[in-house]
Order: structure tokens, then sequence, then C-alpha cells
């Protein structure tokens, strides 16, 4: 029997491709969450299937103490597509994990202990990540927070005065996800960047979510013209192999034992991530994430009947003012639609970046429907 830590829905997706499901009736759904913003160039894409098919006849995995190629693959091909070709990268398995190591680096890099995060952040589950998060229905034991400070989000002034020379790390979302799909400002995230500098704290950019394409652009903060000392990723990073990392300013310096994981760029994962990177750029899927955003959101306007439309590229927020319970299930089980929520209130729609514009109609016209019902 499983630990009982999950709400279910009783549907069992066995089969997928691109943005659409088939549970074990043959019925289809549209993914327009992609299990929580994971599915980053579609279901089962021919290309990635073939890679690691491939790469499971060769070999899967060795440990972290002989040479693995496809690492260094990897990791030539995320520095040049995301526009750090000068940052190392570290591989891990998830997003809390990736986390979990930025902060470590952090306290290396500067001795230091304390952590800046934000109202409403969310960074992961373990003991580090958990600490730095800020939200009411996530629970930690015992109180890991001693050496968290919480600041407004996007509140200038506040950062100014709550970074300090006894910062050690400030660490924030581009965009915060599950706190709401709230988008961090430019002069926000500018702000950060010259407190950081003028205070020796390192600045964290946990790019999980908002990370690998989703907004538009490789990294949301690319909007505001920032350059963070470290970047975390994960779930786009495989479309469904586990794997995570972090990108590291070459301000940093490594040394032997100072990080490590068994897992961490397997053969596998490292495949995966690489297919992953090609396709993406072979199929412009960042381009896509922004043009099929902007036709989201244009359409989510002329519909209405919301109180706020927040987010960018395919990371998009509808906030109503009764919760969304019923409308997100209304939209799953009467139009077979998958979306998430985030808070009680907001609507959360993660689709793959390989969205197209049929799948776009199809949850326009559902959301139409349903937005008259409740209206
Ligand atoms: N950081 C952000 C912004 C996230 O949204 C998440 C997961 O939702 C995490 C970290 C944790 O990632 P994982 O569940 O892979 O540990």
């Amino acid at each position: 029997m499983l630990f009982n830590v999950y709400p279910l829905y009783d549907i069992e997706p066995v089969r997928a491709q691109g943005s659409y499901l088939w549970d074990t009736k043959g019925d289809r759904y549209l993914d327009l969450y992609g299990g929580h913003a994971v599915i980053s160039v579609g279901h089962t894409h021919p290309r990635y299937v073939a890679a690691l098919t491939d790469q499971l006849q060769k070999i899967s995995f060795y440990s972290n103490s002989v040479k693995v190629s496809l690492q260094d693959e990897l990791s030539e091909k995320l520095g040049r597509l995301s526009g750090y070709p000068d940052y190392a990268l570290f591989l891990c398995n998830s997003g809390a994990e990736a986390n979990e190591n930025a902060l470590k680096l952090a306290s290396f890099h500067n001795g230091r202990t304390k952590v800046v995060a934000f109202k409403k952040a969310f960074h992961g589950r373990t003991a580090g990540a958990v600490a730095a998060t800020d939200n009411a229905s996530i629970v930690a034991p015992v109180n890991y927070n001693q050496h968290v400070t919480f600041l407004p989000f996007n509140d200038a002034a506040a950062a100014v005065s709550g970074i300090t020379d006894e910062t050690c790390a400030v660490i924030v979302e581009g965009i915060q996800g599950v706190g709401g799909i709230h988008v961090a400002s430019d002069e926000f995230l500018q702000t950060l960047r010259r407190r950081c500098d003028e205070t020796g704290a390192v600045l964290i950019l946990d790019s999980v979510q908002c990370g690998y394409g989703r907004s538009g652009k490789f990294f949301s903060h690319q909007h505001s013209g920032i350059h963070p000392d470290l970047m975390t990723m994960a779930k786009g990073m495989g479309n469904g192999f586990p794997i995570g990392g972090v990108l590291i300013s070459p301000k940093f310096e490594a040394t032997y034992g100072m990080l490590g994981t068994t897992f961490g760029g397997n053969h596998l994962a490292c495949r995966a991530g690489i297919a992953v990177l090609d396709i993406m750029q072979d199929e412009a899927l960042i381009e896509n994430a922004a043009r099929l955003g902007d036709y989201l959101a244009d359409g989510i306007r002329q519909i209405g009947g919301y109180k706020e439309l927040r987010g960018r590229g395919l990371m998009i927020g509808i906030e109503f003012d009764f919760p969304v319970e019923p409308l997100r299930n209304a939209l799953l089980f009467d139009h077979h639609i998958f979306t998430g929520v985030a808070g009680k209130n907001t609507l959360r729609l993660l689709p793959s970046l390989a969205l197209g514009v049929a799948e776009a109609d199809t949850f326009l016209e559902a959301l139409a429907k349903e937005v008259k019902v409740v209206s």
C-alpha cells in the first residue's frame, strides 16, 4: 500500500502524445498542466523516445567516478541555448535538490548562513528548500526556518533594507508558481541584483517552474536583463525523466567533494536532457511559448469574468474572485481538459511549450462556456 499523501483524481492516464493523454477507458484529455510544468516538449515526442530507447540499449547508469561525456554535451548545449555559456553545471535529480545545493554553494562561497526568501515562495520539500518556502499548504515538521527571513515579493524597498552584510543568499522565483503566478518586476529583480552585489550575498534564481523556455525566454529573469549567481532547474529539463541542475557563475570555485549525488548526471537523464534541448531548439519552442502565451492571454481577456490575469508565455494564472476548484473540475470532467490551481482562486496553466493554436482554442471555448455558467 502507498503512503497516502496525495489527493488523487480517479483518472489514470496510460498513454500520451503531444498535448494529449488517454485514460484506461480510452477517453482523451487535453493536458494544459503537464504534471506541474514538467512536460516541456510534449508527451512521447518521437525524438525523445528514440534517444532514451537508444541510450537504454547502451548504458543507463554508472557512478560519478567515471567520465560521462553526455554530461559535457548537456552542459555545453544548455549553456549555449540559455545564454550562459560560461556558467558551470551541477547535475542532480529534482528541483528541491537543486535549491538545496544552491543554498549550500552560497554558504560555501561567503561563509554565511542567513537566507532571504519571499512571501508565498515555494522552493521544494527538503529541509533547506522547505525552510525557504512560505506556503500554508506545505507543512514542515520542525522549525527549520531559523535562518530564513521572508520579505514581501516585488517590494524593492523592503529588499534594500532586508538584505544585509549578514545575508548569505537571496532565493527568488522569477515568476512565483505555486504561490499564484506572480511575475517579479524588472525593478525588483534589478534591486535584488544590486543589493546582493553591495552586500556580498549570493543571488539564486529558482527557475524550476518558470525556467526552461516556459516564459518565452529561456529563463524568466532574462526579461529583466539581470544575471544571477546561481540558477536552479528541474521540471521541464527532462520532459518527465527526473533531472535537476544548478547553473553556477564562474566566480564559484569547485572543489572535490563539495557537492555530490549518486544518480545526478546519469546517462539516461543526460540523454533525456539533451533530447529536450535539441527539440526546443530545432522546433523553436521558446518562441512558440511566447506566441501561444500571447494568443491564450488575448483569448482569455476577450472572455473576461476574472479578477486578474497574470504570467508570461505559457505560465498563466487566471485569478477569479471565487474558489476555482469547481471550474477546474468542470474543465476536467465535462471538457476533458487538465489544468492546475494555485491557492484557492487561481487557475494555473502550464501546458507543453509545443502547444498548438487548435488546442488553445479548445481550452478557450471550454473556458468561455464555464465562465458564463459561474458568472
Ligand atoms: N521550486 C519551484 C519554483 C517549484 O515550483 C518546485 C516544484 O513545484 C520546486 C522548486 C521543487 O521541485 P521538485 O518537486 O522537483 O523537488
